[in-house]
């Protein structure tokens, strides 16, 4: 089957009396039955859909399953939030002393997430800029356990190569794990370009109306043969102590193992669940993503085109602009379009906040991905806890502005923007 008819019937048989709608389990827990299928339960021999709501909930398996069906992965697990996504991925195959290396081009959350937390706790960011990829070599040691970026920067609206960054991580054993929020699995998916693991912020375009917080982590099919063995990735080829030296890579579920022991160690311990009710809104949003994301696309270049021609625009970041330094990327690797998010930059920091002002169709809101358009400068708001060098870095200066840009009518946004811009 296709993505679109996947997004509306994978993971689901109507096992609940034939309901065409995916039914919402609240629930916290499930009746065993007997104490044999109890014991066998917590022994791991059995699914995780039936134990405790904190390890698996028939809701968000749902919404697990289909995910990593239209990622073109072979499992997924659902979390809390993008961040938690982020920090599960990460923390499943590091422990202090390790260190990951992260393209500088990322999310302000995910900067200090590694630049901050991740620090506190002894594991290392070593960051490369993704249009130089040369530099991510020189980087690597043997305690490096992945290399970090994003499809669609946000908001510096980086596309990266992925070729030489796939093949630099294979020669190495290492695991890239690549943050496809912005581009969703419509229009890029990076598992099947050869990465090992995507994390979401499913609060953006899966959801898509901005109505819940949630993150989801996918996993390649086959990552079992990158990691037995590989002594990068002890966590997964010795001994489990808490389940009674359980070895993740020879159990059998070793073909969803990154999934599995996130699931069985990480949610076990440290619980960042994702509600069986925001469970439910993803399943509704990703029934209509691949519609949503076409039109988020189609409005957001025809936004770019005007600004680019307009005079007091000095600079637009879209990378299926012609002119856009991320061209010869975003033409390989995004197909179908390149998602809602450009940036452009106006001459100073009173101009943009002038134009944030005026706009009436925009809001004024830290999110992206919203079917409402949304109109942020980033340097004060969302990237406010960076540096000055880490706002460089990062590709942010005073006059840049973001955009997400919504589904209403393209006409109706651009005569917005030109008042505002005057
Ligand atoms: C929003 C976002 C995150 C964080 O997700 P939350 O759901 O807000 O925790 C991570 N990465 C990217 C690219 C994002 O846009």
């Amino acid at each position: 089957m296709n993505d679109q008819t996947n997004a509306i019937h994978f993971g689901y048989e109507k096992e609940t009396q034939g309901t065409m709608a995916v039914p919402i389990y609240m629930s916290t827990a499930y009746d065993f039955g007997s104490a044999d299928f109890a014991a066998s339960s917590f022994n791991l021999e059995q699914g995780t859909d039936h134990v405790y709501t904190r390890v698996g909930n028939p809701t968000t398996a749902i919404l697990e399953r289909r995910f990593a069906k239209i990622e073109g992965g072979s499992a997924s697990l659902a979390v809390a939030s993008g961040m938690s996504a982020i920090f599960y991925a990460i923390l499943n195959i590091t422990e202090a002393g390790d260190n990951i290396i992260a393209s500088t081009q990322l999310y302000g959350g995910t900067i200090t997430l590694f630049t901050q937390t991740l620090k506190k706790l002894g594991i290392e960011t070593r960051f490369f800029d993704v249009n130089g990829y040369d530099a991510i070599e020189s980087l690597i040691d043997d305690k490096t356990k992945c290399i970090f970026f994003e499809t669609i920067s946000n908001p510096s609206i980086t596309v990266p190569d992925f070729e030489p960054i796939i093949t630099i991580a294979n020669k190495h054993g290492l695991l890239t794990i690549v943050d496809n929020t912005v581009a969703t699995p419509y229009l890029c998916k990076p598992l099947k370009l050869g990465c090992d693991v995507v994390v979401h912020s499913a609060s953006k375009y899966t959801g898509g109306q901005g109505l819940a917080i949630g993150g989801l982590i996918v996993e390649r099919e086959n990552l079992v043969e990158k990691i037995k063995g590989n002594s990068r990735y002890n966590y997964f080829n010795e001994p489990e102590t808490s389940y009674h030296g359980l070895v993740f890579s020879n159990c059998p579920a070793s073909s969803v193992l990154f999934t599995f022991r996130m699931r069985m160690v990480l949610m076990r311990d440290t619980g960042a669940v994702m509600s069986p009710f925001n469970a439910w809104l993803f399943v509704q949003g990703l029934e209509t993503l691949a519609l949503r994301i076409k039109e988020h696309s189609k409005n957001a270049l025809l936004i770019a085109q005007f600004l680019e021609a307009h005079p007091k625009v000095k600079k637009v970041n879209y990378p299926l602009l012609a002119t856009d330094k991320n061209y010869a990327n975003a033409s390989k690797y995004l197909q179908n379009g390149a998602s809602g998010l450009l940036s452009f930059e106006v001459e100073n920091l009173a101009m943009a906040k002038e134009i944030l002002d005026k706009v009436s169709v925009f809001s004024i809101v830290a999110n992206i991905g919203d079917s409402k358009s949304i109109i942020n400068h980033s340097a004060s708001t969302t990237h406010q806890q960076l540096s000055k060098e880490e706002l460089q870095k990062a590709g942010i200066n005073e006059g840049l502005i973001r955009l997400s840009v919504g589904i209403e009518d393209a006409d109706d946004l651009i005569s917005d923007l030109a008042k505002a811009i005057g």
